[in-house]
């Protein structure tokens, strides 16, 4: 018999996943173009060309021998001390290669540092609707998820509900800003807000209580809003960051812890962070990308064309009577269903649209609608939506 954890896991499989699964059969047999795929977070548009020409560069120039091999478990020195310089430089802060650990995309980090910090039994919270792998993430340590309830007024995190739930089994606190499914951005007031109770809860139980802080999207953003550093407002604070989205590098795997000097226990933690990568499998972030994103630090995936996206999208749905989130980050529209969300997400299938229901980010009654495809594909769905807006009888039929 294998493991009953995962043969429970592979029963639920995620219904992103599903979805994404779904959205390639559908276009086997109606054509790509006649498939409206909403449902998974792959960026569309390509890599800045910085990128392609960092990798062929680095491909032709290196030694082979160095540019492939192994190297410390925490990464290239180098490549931790260009990222340690470009935060210097964005926040003001004073990180060097050693508060820098190379990950194996986001998710590889969220790993790393819930397998340095959790004992069976410690608890985690996160605030609904929130990514759905973090339950997977920190029960493959023992650890239990505790999901605060949504916020549904502002879907910005619920800090009274959550200072209620902390305990002295409490953990760590995962904040994803900007945020995945909202794309709401939590703004200083509420960083300070939430800083402040988490002081408190430690300050009561004599506990260290950590802030990760989940940040792939941190560069996607409208209208110039600012995304807070979260270490300069909470001392407890471990930041994971990818490249997945903002250079459009899902598949490479390539992102970073930033465990700074000042958490509790910073040196046992990065100690232990380091060897939980090797443990876990990963050994080191790979190699050439490593090297692509040191030189690449500052480039940036230019927003316009998901900026363009968002208002169309936006625009077309709150026309036709839908109630949506205006999102202020990331690619995604979160959107109340005029039903049960899995009965909306069958019906928008029968359409040929797909998206993610919001139960499995544990917030039932709202899809999310990834906006991350071409603007054909939306000018396409759109008679499809309207379809759906009659269906829920949300404008008159033709
Ligand atoms: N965290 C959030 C909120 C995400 O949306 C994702 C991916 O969609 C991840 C983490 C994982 O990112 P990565 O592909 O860099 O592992």
């Amino acid at each position: 018999m294998i493991s009953k954890q995962m043969i429970e896991l592979a029963g639920k499989n995620s219904a992103i996943r599903a979805m994404f699964e779904e959205g390639n059969r559908l276009a086997s047999i109606y054509g790509r173009e006649n498939v409206y795929d909403f449902s998974l977070g792959n960026p569309n548009f390509p890599a800045p060309t910085a990128v392609k020409e960092t990798a062929v560069r680095l491909l032709q120039e290196e030694d082979p021998v160095a540019l492939h091999g192994y190297m410390p478990n925490a990464g290239f020195p180098t490549v931790r001390r260009s990222v340690a310089n470009s935060l210097n430089r964005r926040f003001g802060t004073e990180f060097t290669e050693g508060n820098i650990l190379m990950t194996v995309g986001a998710a590889g980090g969220l790993n790393v540092i819930l397998r340095t910090l959790l004992n069976p039994g410690d608890e985690v919270l996160a605030f609904a609707p929130y990514f759905v792998e973090y339950g997977n993430y920190v029960s493959n340590y023992g650890g239990v998820l505790r999901v605060v309830p949504a916020d549904t007024q502002s879907f910005l995190p619920n800090v009274e509900e959550m200072t209620r739930m902390i305990n002295p089994k409490t953990k760590a606190i995962i904040v994803n800003n900007p945020n995945n499914p909202t794309g709401t951005v939590y703004g200083e007031d509420v960083i300070r807000c939430l800083s402040t109770a988490l002081e408190a809860k430690q300050k009561e139980y004599g506990t260290s209580i950590y802030l990760i802080s989940d940040e792939p999207y941190r560069e996607l953003v409208y209208d110039s809003l600012a995304v807070p550093w979260l270490t300069k407002y909470y001392r407890n604070t471990v930041v994971g960051y990818s490249w997945s989205k903002s250079l459009s590098l899902p598949g490479e795997r390539i992102g970073y812890l930033c465990i700074p000097s000042e958490i509790d226990e910073s040196e046992l933690i990065w100690n232990a962070a380091c060897i939980a990568n090797r443990v876990l499998g990963f050994v080191n972030a790979p190699s050439l990308f490593q090297l692509v994103a040191a030189e690449c630090v500052d480039e940036k995936t230019s927003v316009e064309p998901y900026d363009a996206n968002r208002k169309a999208l936006y625009g077309a749905l709150t026309g036709m009577g839908f109630e949506c989130v205006l999102p202020q980050g990331a690619f995604y529209l979160w959107m109340k269903t005029p039903e049960s969300d899995i009965d909306f997400v069958n019906a928008a299938k029968a359409e040929r649209i797909l998206v993610v229901p919001g139960s499995s980010f544990a917030c039932p009654g709202y899809v999310r609608i990834a906006y991350c495809v071409s603007p054909e594909t939306i000018v396409r769905a759109i008679p499809a939506f309207r379809k759906l807006a009659e269906h829920y009888h949300l404008i008159a039929s033709e």
